[in-house]
């Protein structure tokens, strides 16, 4: 045996013989103990309700090296999803043990191990508070997600993968009699306003090296596809929603994937397999962002340069669309045991904008929103009292609300007529000018026509029924 391997510590999972989900104590413990092995790792740790900690562990991270790319890795957003989480903690130990140093000497490195403890240590999808937080990063209800926040915005990283785990088991595939059986599913950016080479370079680059990556470790793999098309629903790259983490991170000029593991007939079946998959595809990806670090940096700055000065339609409505291929999707049968490719006409993996608008220099939010107030205050968006001079002023008169079916979520697609207001009280409003990385985030969240706004949540839906949407375009 080695120096090192005897030095290794072992991850709970590993201690446990992977039999056992790790606790957020458990976790903690090992994050402790790697980082009394290290030099280059530091751990933060924010509490949360209930004696549990979030932990952010960083790499270089606290002091990040000018010319060097900022990659975050998360996982375990939901709690029923472990081996994202079980897979960081093989690497965080690898990297603890001073392995893969060209990773490290490469990357500014920032993971957040397990992003949901609550949900962990009850094995649940959501929050303590029963929120799904991977469709929170606009609305930010959870203190978990607005933490994933606080940290993006502290790092800004470049580059970020987030770990979930997908169900193949359902009812509806078992009638159906196949199941998809891919270990690891990569997803990248469909956010029709997201950087095109980002989106390009996912297609041309990063698929086809993590596919021959995890094939070569005797692991199968395909692009993220979502859609029970055994039922009629259509085949598509998953959502395009920026409350999702992927996309979120992606709208503020990142280059962002998702992967999504198998996860187990119960959390632990197979958990060790499904762990090391994991990993294997962080290493890759790792490996990946140390060979291409040039590159990524230019692609988001470039993409960051355009977000502070935005310009041309802003989607804020899309949908998936059929393109010219059906779709060769390999499928396990259950009667056989054996793959099976189908050729899937509802195959929809082109994105097309359904309604665009012009940027505005900012927007005007009432201060006496309390409601309002408070979810500005946790969003990240940059604001203030001084409202600037010499701009207009527009009001949206509401028109007639319409519902409509997209992304299989029911919204509201109301009429809207834009009418000029004059005479604005100082003090009343805080502006949120359209600049920086989040001017995207801030045109989807505030227009009343857009399918992922605030004004699409329930608790916000009462801007809509208003004479007037009470929020300001500045233009
Ligand atoms: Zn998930």
């Amino acid at each position: 045996m080695s120096a090192t391997a005897q030095q290794m510590i072992l991850t709970p999972g590993e201690t446990a013989g992977f039999s056992k989900l790790t606790t957020n104590k458990q976790l903690v413990d090992f994050l402790k103990q790697c980082d009394l092995q290290s030099d280059q790792m530091s751990v933060k740790y924010y509490p949360l309700a209930e004696d549990r900690l979030f932990p952010v562990v960083t790499f270089h991270g606290n002091n990040s090296l000018a010319g060097k790319p900022t990659v975050m890795l998360l996982a375990q957003q939901h709690g029923n999803e472990p081996s994202g989480m079980e897979g960081l903690l093989l690497l965080i130990r690898d990297l603890a043990n001073g392995l893969h140093k060209d990773i490290v000497a490469d990357l500014n490195l920032i993971i957040l191990p397990q992003c949901n403890p609550y949900g962990n240590d009850f094995n649940q999808r959501r929050t303590a508070k029963s929120i799904d937080m991977n469709r929170d990063h606009l609305l930010m209800r959870a203190e978990e997600t607005t933490i994933i926040q606080q940290i993006f915005d502290n790092y800004r990283p470049q580059f970020t993968v987030d770990f979930h785990e997908y169900y193949p088991f359902g009812n509806g595939w078992k009638e159906f009699g196949y199941r998809r059986n891919f270990d690891i599913q990569l997803g990248g950016l469909t956010n029709p306003n997201t950087d095109h080479a980002m989106r390009n370079i996912f297609k041309a680059e990063i698929l086809p090296w993590v596919e021959a990556g995890l094939v070569n470790k005797g692991y199968s793999f395909f692009e993220y596809t979502l859609g029970d098309f055994s039922s009629g629903e259509r085949l598509r790259h998953s959502t395009t929603d920026v409350n999702d983490g992927r996309q979120s991170f992606g709208i503020a000029g990142t280059l962002s994937l998702i992967v999504e593991g198998m996860n187990g007939l119960d959390s632990t079946e197979r958990l060790e397999r499904r762990s090391q998959s994991q990993y294997e595809t962080a290493l890759l990806l790792l490996k990946y962002a140390a060979a291409n670090a040039v590159l990524i940096q230019q692609m988001s700055s470039k993409a960051r340069e355009r977000l502070n000065n935005p310009e041309g339609m802003v989607s804020i409505r899309q949908d998936h669309f059929k393109g010219d291929v059906v779709l060769d999707y390999p499928l396990l049968s259950l009667k056989t045991m054996k793959d099976t490719v189908f050729k899937v006409e509802v195959y929809h993996p082109v994105v097309k904008s359904l309604l665009g608008v012009y940027p505005p220099k900012g927007y005007l939010i009432p201060a006496a929103d309390t409601l309002l107030m408070f979810w500005l205050k946790r969003s990240g968006f940059v604001h203030s009292k001084v409202i600037p001079e010499g701009v207009a002023f527009i009001a949206y008169r509401m028109g007639v609300i319409n519902s409509s079916l997209l992304e299989g979520i029911e919204g509201s697609d109301p009429e809207v007529f834009k009418e000029t207001v004059n005479g604005i009280q100082p003090g009343s409003y805080f502006y949120v000018p359209v600049t920086g990385i989040y001017s995207h985030k801030i045109i989807i969240a505030l227009e009343p026509q857009s399918m992922y706004g605030i004004a699409s949540f329930p608790e916000f839906d009462y801007l809509l029924r208003q004479e007037k949407f009470p929020v300001l375009r500045v233009e």
